[in-house]
């Protein structure tokens, strides 16, 4: 069972597309940003310091996220049986911290999704979000009923970090901070390239492309 980072910038579709990639392969999808998102939604402290970070586009402290981690990662679950990791990591102090809980058992691959930064800002600008399953709309493509859900009838809203100022924020510590990861995996031959634009259902297929071309090549998955 494969265990895969998914890194890209905000807006490229990293969250659906690591949901599709979990079922595909059978394993976890861990996504730190949604982890905050419902301790926030559920108000322990935990949740509502994060969201400070959040809201404003920061990044949550690299001590609070690994603990984060630490946890989901715990021997015996994920952790043997895969994972797709999304938004996570975030800095390269992160990717560090990733291969130490790893311990011995690395990742199958990194994926960088890649998009430009035109189409991830109007992705950004226009996104609406199901408050209930997360699944992702677009103001241009709207569900069928007044911003009710098609899939569960929750919700469906703006993201509270979907704020101009608060993407500014979170493309630019993107460059500053996650970029360098892509070379931080390009080193270890672990990274792979996927070209994010386009059709959904066309990315996913070149993305499970990708994983399965590097594990035929390494002879793993
Ligand atoms: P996302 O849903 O991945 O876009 O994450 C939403 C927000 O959660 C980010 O803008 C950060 O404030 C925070 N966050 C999520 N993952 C991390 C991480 N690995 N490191 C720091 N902050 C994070």
């Amino acid at each position: 069972m494969p265990r895969l980072v998914l890194l890209g910038k905000q807006g490229a579709g990293k969250g659906t597309q690591a949901g599709r990639l979990a079922d595909h392969f059978g394993v976890v999808h861990l996504s730190t940003g949604e982890i905050f998102r419902a301790q926030a939604s559920l108000g322990t402290a935990f949740g509502l310091e994060a969201k400070r970070y959040m809201d404003s586009g920061d990044l949550v402290p690299d001590e609070i996220v690994v603990g984060v981690i630490d946890e989901c990662l715990a021997p015996g679950g994920p952790l043997e049986d895969g994972f797709v990791l999304d938004g996570f990591p975030r800095t390269l102090y992160q990717a560090q911290e990733l291969d130490r809980v790893l311990d011995g058992r690395p990742l199958d691959l990194a994926i960088n999704l890649d998009v430009p930064r035109e189409i991830v800002l109007d992705r950004l600008a226009g996104r609406r979000v199901c408050d209930n399953c997360q699944r992702v709309y677009h103001v241009n493509l709207p569900p069928s009923n007044d911003w009710i859900c098609d899939t569960c009838g929750g919700p469906v809203v703006q993201r509270d970090d979907d704020t101009e100022e608060a993407i500014d924020r979170r493309l630019e510590l993107y460059e500053q901070e996650t970029v360098p990861i892509i070379e931080y995996y390009r080193a270890k031959g672990m990274l792979a390239e996927v070209d994010g634009v386009g059709e959904g259902d066309k990315v996913f297929d070149r993305l499970v492309n990708a994983v399965n071309e590097h594990a035929s090549a390494n002879d793993s998955v």
